[in-house]
């Protein structure tokens, strides 16, 4: 058995090929929120701002730095908290009802149990699973608006915010760049991104990379001030008697998502929406997500199948 393969987010697993970009812009990179963020503009300003919002927002959101926010909340389980904690657990909240509990932050348990089984280099036990699915359910957590208090309900209930912190990190980092009056940007954390305004007055041409192997197939977007996100199991798996383990969980089952789609691109207008619809559709497939993308302006989706066949919905 294989470990986890990690690949370095953004330069392989989906980086922003840009044609017909030259001088005019510089590109800087650096690592953050456990990815590559590479951020792309006219303005010699941009990639400062865009990194210093992220770092920022990694003190709130990481969950392996025992001194985050996060952190705080998952060990005192009440916490009046930050507002962008809140707003980030109010929005995965909508999300989660959206998805019918496809797309549920409380599945820190289970997302643990399988990290650590994969270590180790054996599957967990049924009961082991069981277990650690009875504490996931975003109706474990109460949210006061008035206040900002967030109170866990149960012993062991933990929030994992990986399947859209990076998302609301880019919109609140173009958020920055729109404030100090950069016009144009592309912000990517590792194929979650965000184009900001045009490039030489046509929209950013973006290429996500996202199939089976990741290597073989190139989704050309152009995107003027919208975003795109991309997931899919071929960036953090195992494989385990040649069966496809990935680091999406289906808090259903309590088991790696399982729907047939190898990746998920989604444009929309925020990063937030693009990053935790992506995690969804994984977890959804195509038909049972369809209902979920109803009444969404502006959402594109593009999911690849494990047979490396794509299918717009
Ligand atoms: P990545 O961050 O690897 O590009 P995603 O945006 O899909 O991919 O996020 C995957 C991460 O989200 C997992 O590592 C885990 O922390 C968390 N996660 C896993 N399953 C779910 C789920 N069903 N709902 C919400 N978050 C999830
Ligand atoms: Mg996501």
């Amino acid at each position: 058995m294989s470990g986890w393969i990690k690949k370095l987010g953004g330069i392989v697993a989906a980086l922003a090929l840009l044609s017909g970009c030259g001088s005019d812009v510089t590109r800087n990179s650096g690592f953050a929120m456990g990815t590559y963020v590479e951020v792309t503009s006219p303005d010699p300003r941009a990639s400062q701002i865009v990194f210093d919002e992220f770092a920022r927002l990694e003190k709130i959101f990481s969950l392996y730095d025992k001194t985050s926010e996060l952190s705080l909340l998952n060990q005192k389980g009440d916490l009046v908290v930050s507002a962008d904690l809140f707003d980030v657990l109010e929005r995965s909240a909508a999300l989660t009802q959206r998805s019918l509990g496809a797309f549920d932050v409380t599945v820190a348990p289970l997302a643990l149990l399988w990290k650590k089984a994969i270590k180790n280099g054996r599957l967990p036990a049924k009961e082991e699973v069981e277990a650690a699915r009875s504490l996931v359910g975003f109706d474990k957590v109460y949210l006061d608006p008035e206040t900002r208090r967030v109170k866990l309900l149960h012993e062991g209930v933990r929030i994992d915010l990986g399947g859209v912190a990076k998302g609301y990190a880019v919109d609140k980092a173009v958020r920055r760049l729109r404030e100090a009056g950069v016009p144009s940007a592309i912000v990517n954390a590792g194929g979650d991104l965000y184009c900001l305004g045009r490039h030489r007055g046509k929209p950013w041409r973006v290429g996500v990379q996202g199939a089976r192997p990741p290597e073989t197939l190139v989704l050309r977007l152009d995107l003027a001030d919208q975003a795109a996100a991309t997931s899919g199991d071929y960036e953090q798996f195992f494989i385990f008697e040649n069966k496809r383990y990935s680091h999406i969980i289906n808090p259903k089952t309590g088991y790696p998502a399982d729907s047939g789609v190898a990746s998920a691109t989604v444009v929309a207008p925020d990063a937030f929406t693009a990053d935790g619809l992506a995690t969804a559709l994984v977890v959804l497939g195509g038909e049972a997500g369809r209902p979920m993308l109803a009444e969404l302006p502006g959402v594109r989706v593009r999911l690849i199948d494990d047979l490396g066949k794509v299918h717009e919905l």
